[in-house]
């Protein structure tokens, strides 16, 4: 990746823009959760590259924090970082137990979690082949209908202890659907599900909930998934939240012009100027995930100024109005603010009609990546 070739040069000589991970912010962050859920472990939700930020800087750091629990989507995420945690973190696969991996997953010590009937026989076949109580998580459905246990698969298990008897089950879990809608009557209607459930099966440390269930009271059983929590976040409003800001995303001007009114802008012309302005056209675009869906909307910031983007963002540039600057203050080469102290991951997103995970995750590979610690 650009990043590891090029850490050593300075990211505005090579064109690009940067992205700092606070990793000082991600271990409060952390701290901040568990002190939210005192009877809880927390884990790490660290898949797609941890939201884009680097799974690997991420789960080392929330490691060293008191993690023991890390959850990815693929098998493949989960082998990765087998190479690197201690054998004292466990590392849990999302999407479940695909046919035909459970040896590979077996040898590395992953613990699946086992989304479905099927699952579950595949890997119970697995530790009796290999006379071992091999570790999983066992997901019901507790509403929202996307993996998990159906009741009537709990029913079968509760008819037949014989097929979970052979694994180790490590911890129970659901996932919420209205978790950042603390009044949705469909986070109590889950609740109750959940415990019916669970009771039906062999006990087990219970997970029902992500970031989300973090801020919510008593939804935070044994042990809570945050993801986008840790990343600074809040689920549900940035107003007042405990969470310190990981992520600072900047890019450089490349070229600054001064324009009469009436000129069109960018690809489409879907911009014409309204007066004399000075428009700036900065080294970021949509191959970089900032969204083509900022395009005449939203903004980037310099010297605390809002700085609206104007035109349609294109695949390596965006064009900002810069006219509210003083002159000369703004020069090539400098770089403007697209995510930091004046404008937040989930202002850009409501810019851009999505939501943070979205644009975390969709970060390109161009960013030189720093990681700063405390
Ligand atoms: C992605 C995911 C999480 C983390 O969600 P956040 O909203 O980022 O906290 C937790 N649990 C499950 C099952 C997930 O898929």
């Amino acid at each position: 990746m650009l990043s590891r070739v090029t850490a050593d040069i300075d990211s505005v000589l090579l064109g690009a823009g940067e992205l700092v991970v606070d990793l000082g912010a991600l271990a409060a962050n952390y701290a901040t959760l568990q002190r939210l859920q005192p009877q809880a472990r927390v884990a790490g939700v660290v898949k797609a590259d941890a939201y884009g930020l680097g799974a690997r800087e991420v789960a080392t750091t929330l490691y060293k924090a008191g993690a023991r629990d890390f959850f990815v989507a693929h098998l493949v995420e989960a082998l990765d970082l087998r190479r690197i945690l201690p054998r004292e973190a466990s590392l849990y696969v999302l999407n479940g137990l695909a046919p035909g991996a459970e040896a590979v997953a077996a040898d590395a010590g992953i613990v699946p979690v086992l989304n479905g009937l099927d699952q579950v026989l595949r890997w119970s076949a697995e530790c009796t082949l290999r006379g071992q109580r091999l570790a999983a998580a066992v997901q019901v459905d507790s509403g929202m209908t996307r993996l998990g246990l159906a009741r009537a698969e709990v029913d079968i298990l509760t008819a037949d202890p014989g097929i979970l008897a052979a694994i180790d089950v490590v911890l129970v879990m659901s996932h919420l659907a209205c978790a950042d809608e603390p009044n949705s009557p469909a986070n109590a209607a889950q609740f109750a599900e959940f415990c019916a459930l669970t009771e039906r099966l062999p006990p087990a440390p219970r997970a029902l909930g992500n970031s989300g269930a973090a801020f919510l009271n008593g939804f935070g059983f044994d042990l809570i998934r945050p993801g986008l929590a840790l990343y600074g976040v809040h689920p549900v409003s940035d107003k007042g939240s405990p969470l310190k800001p990981v992520v600072t995303l900047r890019a450089p001007v490349v070229q600054l012009r001064d324009v009469p009114a009436g000129v069109g802008v960018g690809y489409g012309l879907t911009h014409t100027t309204e007066g004399v302005r000075r428009l700036a056209t900065v080294a970021v675009g949509y191959a970089d995930g900032w969204p083509r869906a900022l395009s005449n909307r939203g903004a980037m910031v310099f010297d605390g100024v809002r700085l609206p983007i104007v035109g349609r963002v294109s695949m390596d540039s965006t064009i900002i109005d810069v006219t509210a600057l003083p002159d000369g203050a703004l020069k090539p080469g400098d770089m403007v603010e697209l995510v930091g102290p004046h404008q937040s991951l989930a202002d850009v997103a409501r810019d851009a009609g999505t939501i943070p995970y979205e644009i975390l995750t969709g970060l390109g590979h161009r960013f030189a990546r720093r990681y700063e610690t405390a």
